[in-house]
């Protein structure tokens, strides 16, 4: 390990993470740097290669699983590949930042898994499967037919919430963003437990 810590926020998609995780950018004294992902998913809106994702084709995806490219990569939805690229994170640690992951919870807690003593997962939890469901719809950025299969998918996704190390509950969004900061803060501050 070379550095900085992780900061994983999973949860399932419409749980206002993405949300939560832009605010915590924005504190420069939390020293975080994003760590954009590589997904074979169509580009939405103004999302920006590079930026939001790096964009690739399943072939290319799978090109980069066959070279071991990927730190974890996930079929999150049926033919739809995420994944982290290890130079991603190589890249914010040599900036000697830490690392912010916006990921699955499947990917979230293999990081856990990969590098316990510097990771701290949270799960943001959302007030309902039904509330999400009326934020999807809100967002108006898919089919109804994609918001049926995140639906699908957040109820598992809601089962994994135990097995994080912090669970945000979002059912204020100021408050989830003021807890969030402080948690973030105070992991940030520790010393990691490879280094006592
Ligand atoms: P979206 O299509 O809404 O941007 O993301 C769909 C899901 O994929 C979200 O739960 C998001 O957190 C997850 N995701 C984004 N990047 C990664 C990644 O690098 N690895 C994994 N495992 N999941 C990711």
């Amino acid at each position: 390990m070379e550095g900085g810590k992780l900061i994983v926020f999973s949860a399932p998609s419409g749980s206002g993470k993405t949300t939560i995780v832009r605010h915590l950018l924005l504190q420069e004294h939390l020293n975080l740097e994003f760590s954009v992902s590589a997904t074979s998913r169509e580009r939405r809106g103004a999302e920006k290669d590079g930026k939001d994702y790096y964009f690739m084709s399943i072939d290319e995806f799978k090109k980069n699983i066959k070279n071991g490219a990927f730190l974890e990569w996930e079929e999150v939805y049926r033919d739809i590949f995420y994944g982290t690229l290890k130079t991603e994170v190589h890249r914010i640690w040599a900036m000697g930042k830490n690392v912010i992951f916006d990921i699955d919870v499947v990917g979230g807690l293999r990081i856990k898994k990969k590098y316990p003593d510097v990771t701290l997962a949270v799960f943001v939890k959302p007030p309902s499967v039904e509330e999400l469901k009326i934020r999807l719809k809100k967002r108006k950025t898919e089919s109804d037919e994609k918001i049926n299969m995140r639906i699908a998918k957040a109820s598992i996704e809601m089962a994994t919430a135990p097995q994080f190390d912090y669970i945000i509950e979002n059912n204020d969004l100021l408050t989830a963003l003021k807890e969030s900061e402080e948690l973030v803060a105070r992991f940030i501050s520790e010393p990691s437990k490879e280094k006592e």
